[in-house]
C-alpha cells in the first residue's frame, strides 16, 4: 500500500496564499513591533480577513469549514517567518475558540464564535500558574459558586497566557478547582471569564523565551 502525501489543490492554494502573506506583509513589519513591545493588530486583522482564524470551524459559526490540516499548513508558513504571529493564530484557534466549539453551549457558540472566527476578537486559555505549568492537576486557582448571586467567584493567578491581554481579547477560559473527586483528587473546571469582568486584571506583557 502506498500513501499519497501531496497536498490537495485547495490546501496547496492556502499554503501559497499564507506563504505570500508571511513574506510580503508579516516579514517587513514584524521586527518593529518587537522593538516597540506592541501587538501587531493590523496583521491580525488581515489574518482575520483571510479567514485564518476560522479555518477549522463550521460555516454556520462564521468559520471556513476546513480542517486541522489547513490550520497546520497556515501555521507552518507563518512560523517560517515569525513564530509569534503563528502562535497568536494557533492559540486564538486552538485555545481560544476550540474549547467553546467543542464544549460550549449553543448560546455561547453563537455569542463568541463568529467574532473569534473573523479574528475581530481573541480568546485565550488560562491553565498555567506561576507555581506550575506541566502539572495541570496541581492547579491552585479556585472557583466557588456564590449561591446568593449565582456567580462563580474565582481566586488565583495565571501566567504565560497567550492572547490574554490584547485590546481585542474578549474572553479567557480559566481552569480552577471547583471541588474534590471521590478519590480526593481536585475536580478542575474550565470557566469563561469575559474581559472586563470585575476583579479580572491583566499584568504587563513580558518576554516568554
Ligand atoms: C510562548 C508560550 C506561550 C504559552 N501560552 C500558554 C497559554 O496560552 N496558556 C497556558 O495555560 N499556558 C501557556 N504557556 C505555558 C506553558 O504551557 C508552560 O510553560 C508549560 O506547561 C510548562 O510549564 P512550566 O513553564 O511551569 O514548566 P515546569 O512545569 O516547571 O517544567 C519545567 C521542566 O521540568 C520538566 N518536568 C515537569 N514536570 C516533570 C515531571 N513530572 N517529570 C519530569 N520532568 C518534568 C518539564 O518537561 C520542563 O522541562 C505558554 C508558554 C510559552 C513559553
Amino acid at each position: 500500500m502506498s500513501l499519497d502525501h501531496r497536498l490537495t489543490a485547495e490546501h496547496e492554494e492556502l499554503r501559497r496564499t499564507v506563504e505570500e502573506f508571511a513574506h510580503d506583509v508579516v516579514a517587513p513589519k514584524i521586527g518593529d513591533f518587537y522593538v516597540r513591545h506592541e501587538f501587531p493588530y493590523e496583521i491580525v486583522r488581515e489574518m482575520g480577513r483571510m479567514g485564518l482564524f476560522g479555518l477549522p470551524f463550521p460555516e454556520e459559526y462564521g468559520g471556513m469549514g476546513g480542517d486541522y490540516l489547513a490550520l497546520g499548513i497556515a501555521l507552518e508558513e507563518l512560523a517560517r517567518v515569525d513564530s509569534s504571529v503563528a502562535i497568536t493564530l494557533e492559540a486564538g484557534v486552538s485555545l481560544g475558540a476550540m474549547p467553546l466549539h467543542l464544549f460550549g453551549t449553543e448560546e455561547q457558540k453563537r455569542q463568541w464564535l463568529p467574532k473569534l472566527c473573523a479574528g475581530e476578537a481573541l480568546g485565550a486559555f488560562g491553565l498555567t500558574e506561576p507555581d506550575g505549568g506541566s502539572d495541570a492537576g496541581g492547579t491552585r486557582t479556585t472557583a466557588v459558586l456564590d449561591e446568593a448571586t449565582d456567580e462563580w467567584v474565582i481566586n488565583g493567578s495565571k501566567c504565560f497566557i497567550t492572547n490574554s491581554g490584547t485590546d481585542i481579547t474578549e474572553l479567557v477560559t480559566v481552569t480552577a478547582v471547583t471541588g474534590r473527586k471521590e478519590d480526593g483528587r481536585p475536580l478542575i473546571s474550565a470557566i469563561i471569564v469575559p474581559s472586563g469582568t470585575p476583579g479580572f486584571t491583566v499584568a504587563a506583557p513580558y518576554s516568554k523565551v
